[in-house]
């Protein structure tokens, strides 16, 4: 942190932006241990039970209302102006809206490096093309896309992500361990999910044999990181997922055993599923059974799991996955971007099944930001579906409490409620894109909100519209080095 301590947090400035005001312990440390935000607009996001996205919207909201944030816990919110609180940092969040940090349920960091890439390929191709030069990756380059790739994702808002980081170049660095460097490094709660490919192309899959890994490796390797790095207390910075990559890419029995090892340590499961059309008939062919039905037959449907995408997913399947809390990382993007389909998330939340927001990739995303995936996700839904397909409110309630209940955390994180982590970001809504009497759907609907204030645990990560835990300069110019660096080793450029 110490980029944040050579800054000043005690700050005053015009009308529009909010005001510091500080007679407690004033300058840097990691844990501000009063702050008062008032005058705002506030979406608590407390009326979804349990993290159950319900049509009636995000529960209290108050306008004009406050938030006392004290030693990393939300220690009031409510309508009007603040309690008197000793010694505390008061915030005017005069044109802001305060919503709970967003929550992001699925990503690959690595992928930062090659962004751009494949501009016009489907997933099958696109994987093919870029398997080649992610081969390449090491810790350093990997360190670089991932604290570039979670500045990006604090600067839209998130407070949570996971990383699903399936890429292990055989006698290759720790990579697990340099995102979870940089999560500690930008300062946001990270859920690393040790991911896993053991079908090469030798095996008739996609990636080249040199990113496999042999599947006693994978599970000891994987058993490590819970052991090095799982945190399992409500304010936990890091958690371990077991994560093996998608049906097409692992083994039946890689797959078995991962769910084995996920129990037997209490730590979630995370995977692909049914992106595409090529894999639901891929499942149906290899396995008799749609991806869903592949998934349950080797015990990978319940309450500690949740699977990016769920686009080609049937009547019963969502059945399936609402009846057994299975979570769905929904990346509305990503599908677009690489033509694989609209989720039904309308169906999925009408089931039950806890439904999260993800960017994906930023290979297959290029924006990597998080808060503009509650748009995304609202316009593709009313695009197949029609005006009522989703709401503003259910889309902020899926990039917070969905996306927690995804992750195991809605009695943590994800709302703005009393006792939960101080996990907050406040919106300017009061600027060019965001005139509308409705600040909900100003910040859903409008183009990206800038950032008043981003705290994790309490400690602010962004300020004023910027990152206050490193220089974003550098990180931009740390991943181009690294992009081009890659691109160069894997002899994709001279
Ligand atoms: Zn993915």
């Amino acid at each position: 942190m110490a980029y944040l301590t050579e800054k000043c947090l005690c700050r005053t400035t015009g009308t529009s932006g909010p005001r510091w005001t500080s007679a407690g312990p004033a300058h840097g440390g990691d844990r501000m241990d009063s702050l008062v935000i008032e005058g705002c607009a506030v979406a608590t996001v407390d009326g979804t039970a349990g993290g159950v996205i319900t049509a009636a919207g995000t529960g209290a909201e108050y306008g004009p209302g406050h938030l006392v944030l004290q030693g990393g816990l939300i220690a009031a919110v409510g309508p009007g102006p603040a309690p008197v609180v000793e010694n505390a940092r008061v915030v005017d969040g005069g044109g802001c809206l305060a919503t709970p940090g967003l929550v992001g349920t699925h990503h690959h960091l690595f992928q930062g490096l090659t962004r751009g890439c494949a501009q016009d390929s489907g997933l099958m191709r696109w994987l093919t093309a870029l398997y080649p030069l992610w081969a390449g990756l090491d810790a350093e380059r990997h360190g670089a896309a991932a604290r570039a790739g979670l500045a990006t994702l604090a600067l839209s808002g998130c407070t949570t992500t996971a990383d699903h980081h399936y890429l292990f170049p055989r006698g290759g660095d720790d990579l697990l361990a340099a995102g979870i460097g940089a999560a500690r490094q930008i300062g946001l709660r990270l859920h690393a999910c040790r991911g896993s490919l053991d079908v090469g192309a030798s095996a008739g899959g996609l990636p080249p044999d040199s990113v496999t890994e042999d599947r006693d490796e994978i599970l000891a390797a994987t058993e490590r990181a819970i052991e090095a790095f799982h945190e399992d207390g409500p304010a936990a910075m890091v958690r371990v997922a077991v994560a093996p990559c998608a049906p097409f890419t692992v083994s039946e029995q890689l797959m078995r055993e991962s769910a084995d090892l996920a129990r037997c340590r209490g730590v979630r499961l995370h995977t692909h599923l049914a992106e595409t059309r090529d894999e639901h008939d891929f499942c149906r062919e290899r396995f008799g059974r749609t991806p869903v039905e592949y998934m349950e037959s080797l015990g990978w449907l319940g309450g500690d799991v949740w699977m990016a995408h769920c686009v080609h997913v049937d009547r019963a399947g969502i059945t399936r996955l609402g009846r057994t809390g299975t979570g769905v990382a929904h990346c509305p993007t990503s599908n677009a971007r690489l033509g694989t389909g609209v989720a039904p998330v309308p169906e999925l939340i009408a089931a039950r099944a806890p439904v999260g927001l993800g960017t994906d990739g930023a290979a297959a995303n290029d924006n990597g930001g998080l808060a503009g995936e509650m748009r995304q996700s609202l316009l593709a839904a009313r695009a197949r579906q029609g005006a009522t397909a989703l709401s503003a409110r259910q889309a902020l309630a899926a990039a917070t409490m969905g996306g927690a209940r995804c992750l195991g955390r809605e009695d943590e994180i994800g709302s703005l409620e009393v006792g939960k982590q101080a996990d907050v970001a406040l919106w300017r809504v009061d600027e060019l894109g965001q005139a509308a009497d409705d600040p909900v759907w100003a910040l859903v609907c409008g183009p990206p909100a800038r950032l008043e204030l981003l705290t994790v645990a309490g400690r602010p990560v962004v300020e004023a519209g910027q990152l206050r835990t490193a220089d974003p300069v550098t990180l931009a110019r740390d991943l181009r080095a690294a992009a081009r660096a890659l691109l160069v080793a894997r002899g994709s450029r001279p």
